[in-house]
């Protein structure tokens, strides 16, 4: 059994590290949060002072931080993951970051000859907690074989895409259909109220046809009940939408859903609410239309 190393251990990272030493690998594991560490040391797994000794004590490294430069700057800083890599060791990082990040990440680590996966997930805080997130991977196919148990002690699905940069443009795809689906939610239940129907009604009546989703089934109650405390936060998918257009314009891509999807959370940010759920969208729609989905 592989010797895990766990860098990150916010909202996500935290349950995924606990279901990894679960399954009986050896863990160690760091944050920059040192309270967060002490939890850790305190249930009795190996800390660690940075992502050196990390990678010194660890066969693979996985990462789970909030963006691109939060990766490259625990893999390549001073005191970073890269200063201790072996030949044949791998980091899989498993942030949801921009895919043209995770290609640069796998070439300068392919120099070393150290193995790189992009390894998103979706399925939110309950899914890492319970074991059951979905894990979609880009990079090269023998290392994939070689870490699904793994990623496997974290997920009900592990899926493998293609080469380095595809686990992250699967999961923008998600993140592009997510954002756009809470947004045409919203602004229907706002239409249904302001025309006269009751939107709760509304929800019972359509949920099992055509337009019935998970996003309508995980996000309606929550707009029904006005509680927008995360879940995913809005400034989390702001940064994924960036991600979006940045790979949509370098590769020359037209998205207008999605960037329009963007200035909606964009302007619920400017009315200081990036760090409410992302369902939080219908506040948008309420306010363009002096109305109020519920009362
Ligand atoms: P978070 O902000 O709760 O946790 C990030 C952790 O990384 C923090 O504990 C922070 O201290 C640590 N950190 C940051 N930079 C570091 C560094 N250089 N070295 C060591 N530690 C560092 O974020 P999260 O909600 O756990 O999300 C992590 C990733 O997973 C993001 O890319 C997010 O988009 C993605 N994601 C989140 C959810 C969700 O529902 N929260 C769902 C799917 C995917």
């Amino acid at each position: 059994m592989f010797k895990v190393g766990f860098i990150g251990l916010g909202i996500m990272g935290k349950p995924m590290a606990r279901n990894v030493r679960k399954a009986g690998y050896g863990l160690i594991v760091y944050d920059r949060n040192a309270s967060t560490l002490e939890t850790f040391r305190k249930e009795g797994t190996e800390i660690a002072a940075n992502g050196r000794e990390v990678a010194e004590k660890s066969d693979v490294v996985i990462t789970m931080l909030p963006n691109s430069p939060h990766v490259a700057s625990a893999l390549f800083d001073k005191d970073g993951i890269a200063e201790e890599l072996r030949a044949g060791q791998a980091v899989i990082d498993m942030s949801s970051i921009n895919p043209v990040a995770s290609k640069e990440f796998y070439s300068r680590l392919k120099e070393r000859k150290v193995d790189f996966l992009d390894a998103p997930v979706s399925g939110g805080e309950p899914g890492a907690i319970e074991g059951t997130i979905a894990v979609m991977v880009g990079g090269d196919k023998p290392v994939f074989d070689k870490y699904y148990d793994l990623l496997m002690t974290m997920a009900s699905s592990v899926t493998y895409i293609g080469p380095a940069g595809c686990g992250n443009i699967t999961k923008l795809a998600n993140q592009m259909i997510v954002a756009v689906n809470i947004s045409v939610l919203s602004e229907a239940y706002v239409f249904a109220k302001k025309a006269g129907a009751d939107p709760k009604l509304v929800f019972e009546a359509i949920r099992k046809g055509l337009a019935g989703s998970k996003v309508m089934e995980q996000k309606s109650p929550k707009i029904f009940s006005g509680d927008y405390d995360p879940g995913f936060r809005i400034e989390l998918h702001i940064k994924d939408l960036q991600n979006v257009l940045d790979t949509a314009h370098t590769d020359n891509i037209s998205v207008p859903f999605s960037a329009a999807a963007m200035e909606i959370l964009q302007s619920l940010k400017a009315d200081g609410l990036e760090k409410k759920d992302h369902s939080a969208i219908v506040k948008y729609f309420e306010k363009i239309n002096n109305a109020k989905v519920i009362g």
